[in-house]
């Protein structure tokens, strides 16, 4: 008996669905790109319940012939490539004719189009893949697209849905994505029957400044540099931030080709150009655009994924850098070390730990190689930072950054591989060194640990029980604080605010994007509560992970880091042991979670070199 048979288009299209829309932030960004792809100028977006309703995208672009607008609802219709050679050479955002059957397979999408030459738009109603009608109409030039009750026809996926304060999130996020990118055309965005931004066309300069200034006494790019660089390979200009900008608010963002893109190793080269120049809770704001012959890139990417393969990785990898390096330079905001000149000095450094370990009278890190692509670099080598309690805010978000796009282990972890330590829980010496190191003999040598690493491990694992079972105590502040946000940062606050009550925050709305926090966790008394949810937002916004538990880890571990022992804490000897003793009864006590070294040994070996 013949049991294959083909599945009926609705329901091909409605599994198809699944994997292009995920999420109302999804939809919108396949409308919008509809949009651009058509040549329009003006784009106003509007969405209700955060998508749930509605989200309605209404361009002036080149609209479709009647024909077209029913064309466009199946599967593989596209105008924009007709062989698999026009994929090299391709310049528009969508190709793969999906977008379209995937929505109407899983909404009610009202159409309402009109191209220039005709007098007359086409109307057409679809829902679950089905043309209900299909009528002329009068509208303006261009093509209105409302996508009503996003996955009607599928509980699952509409009970997978988040919080609206987390879909309207993903929707700005995927909104900034393309408006930064197109500064040339003009967006206008309703949410709830509210103007949330309304960008006029204008440089890319202009945009950007658009959209993150907070108000209108401060410019926000002021605290930028201009990159421009122009090779045979690929052109590369944007902005980066100055290292000694103060702002809060870390904004990273690559685009290759007018399409956003996430891209780890180029986040490195950026990386590798700041080394040394950022105070340790610094991390550099950048918006870059790279112009490269499309066959230079594998444009076959799946819709929902921002990852983007180069065929001259490591050259444009070098270009970049060089490229940051030199505006950084120029500006004369870089500090005038000659790195060759400090590789020079003979300064011991330990063996074992390739970041930041310094002998403490000399104001330079010695183990810092410029060129060396190991998580290293991403320590700032500020000796300023050596001093002063110390957030490492830049690593934790980095590292948890890493690890969440699937990069490679830690390289502290193929430094250290032998560390095999005979742990003695009540050892005769302790001693702190530099106000930064916890030191004691030990049979194999000298064993020394990074105070403030050991603490944030320990933290870590505390606050993540305490997420987890929602056991955190709230402890109530004398004076609460208010903290004033962007929309960007009042809707990420919004999706984790039952996660930090759960650690005992306590924080209520005082409006749209103002919030009263009126108590801390007990670990936390001591800091000052807006720069720790500071931390957290945007080491949240750095990763931009949408799971759940990958974003409790990383909010738990910037808690750990803002709450552990900083940097320049004298200890006393009971305080030492009692670190020492929970450290090495902590799983995996020998890398934090963003894999960096918390316990290093110096052999015999390692003292007789030195001699
Ligand atoms: P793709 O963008 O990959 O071609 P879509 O399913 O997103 O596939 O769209 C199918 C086709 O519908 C597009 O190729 C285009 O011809 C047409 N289309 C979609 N949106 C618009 C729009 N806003 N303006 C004009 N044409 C559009
Ligand atoms: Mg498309």
């Amino acid at each position: 008996m013949d049991v294959i048979h083909l599945l009926p288009d609705s329901v091909a299209n409605q599994i198809a669905a699944g994997e292009v829309i995920q999420r109302p932030a999804s939809c919108l960004k396949e409308l919008v790109e509809n949009s651009l792809d058509a040549d329009a100028t003006h784009i106003t977006i509007i969405v209700t319940d955060a998508g749930r309703t509605l989200l309605q995208v209404i361009d002036n672009g080149k609209g479709m012939s009647e024909r077209d607008a029913l064309m466009a609802f199946e599967r593989h219709a596209t105008s924009k490539i007709a062989s698999a050679s026009d994929l090299y050479g391709l310049r528009t955002m969508g190709f793969r004719g999906e977008a379209l059957a995937s929505i109407c397979a899983v909404a009610h999408v009202d159409l309402q189009t009109r191209q220039a030459d005709d007098e007359m738009g086409t109307f057409i109603e679809v829902a679950g893949s089905r043309v209900i009608r299909q009528e002329p109409c009068v509208c303006p030039i261009g093509t209105n697209f409302k996508i009503k009750d996003l996955f009607f026809n599928v509980p699952a996926r509409r009970k997978f849905l988040k919080s609206d304060a987390t879909e309207l999130r993903n929707i700005m996020q995927e909104f900034y994505r393309i408006a930064l990118v197109y500064p040339d055309v003009q967006f206008t965005m309703i949410h709830d029957d509210e103007l949330v931004m309304d960008l006029t066309p204008g440089t890319y300069k202009q945009r950007i400044e658009q959209v993150f200034k907070k108000n209108l006494k401060t410019s926000f790019m002021q605290q930028f540099v201009d990159i421009h660089t122009e090779t045979e390979l690929v052109n590369i200009r944007g902005f980066v931030g100055k290292p000694e900008d103060t702002t809060k608010q870390t904004q990273q963002y690559f685009f290759v080709n007018g399409r956003y893109m996430r891209h780890p190793v180029f986040h490195k080269a950026v990386m590798n150009a700041y080394a040394g120049m950022l105070a340790a809770d610094k991390a550099p704001s950048y918006f870059i655009y790279f112009d490269i012959d499309p066959s230079a890139i594998d444009v076959n990417i799946h819709p929902t994924k921002t990852e983007i393969k180069f065929a001259d990785e490591q050259a444009i990898f070098q270009i970049l850098l060089a490229a940051i390096r030199e505006s950084l330079g120029k500006f004369d905001i870089a500090p005038s070390l000659d790195f060759d000149q400090e590789q020079t000095l003979n300064i011991p450094s330990m063996p074992q730990n390739p970041e930041g370990v310094t002998s403490p009278h000399v104001k330079v890190d010695t183990s810092y190689n410029p060129f060396s692509q190991s998580r290293g670099n991403y320590v700032p080598s500020n000796w300023k930072g050596l001093y002063e309690p110390n957030t490492k805010r830049t690593s934790v978000a980095q590292g948890l950054q890493e690890f969440e796009s699937g990069e490679e282990k830690p390289a502290a972890e193929s430094q250290n591989p032998t560390l095999d330590l005979q742990i003695d829980s009540t050892p005769d010496h302790i001693f702190q060194l530099g106000e930064r190191y916890i030191m004691l003999p030990s049979p194999q040598g000298l064993i020394v640990i990074d105070q403030h690493r050991a603490s944030t491990l320990i933290l870590y694992h505390q606050f993540y029980q305490e997420i987890t079972a929602a056991t955190g105590v709230s402890h109530q502040l004398l004076f609460p604080e208010t903290l004033d946000l962007s929309a960007e940062e009042s809707t990420m606050l919004l999706a984790i605010k039952d996660d930090l009550s759960a650690v005992g925050f306590d924080i209520e709305a005082l409006g749209k994007t103002s919030f009263v926090i009126g108590g801390v966790p007990p670990q936390l008394e001591q800091q000052n509560s807006l720069v720790v949810l500071m931390n957290i937002l945007h080491n949240l916004q750095e990763t931009g992970s949408s799971v759940h538990e990958q974003w409790q880890k990383q909010m738990v571990l910037s808690l750990a880091s803002d709450a552990a022992i900083p940097y320049g804490k004298k200890l006393s000897e009971t305080e030492m042991l009692q670190l020492y003793s929970q450290l090495v009864h902590t799983d995996n006590y020998k890398y934090t979670p963003d894999g960096k070294t918390i316990i290093s040994l110096w052999s015999l070996t390692d003292v007789k070199k030195l001699f």
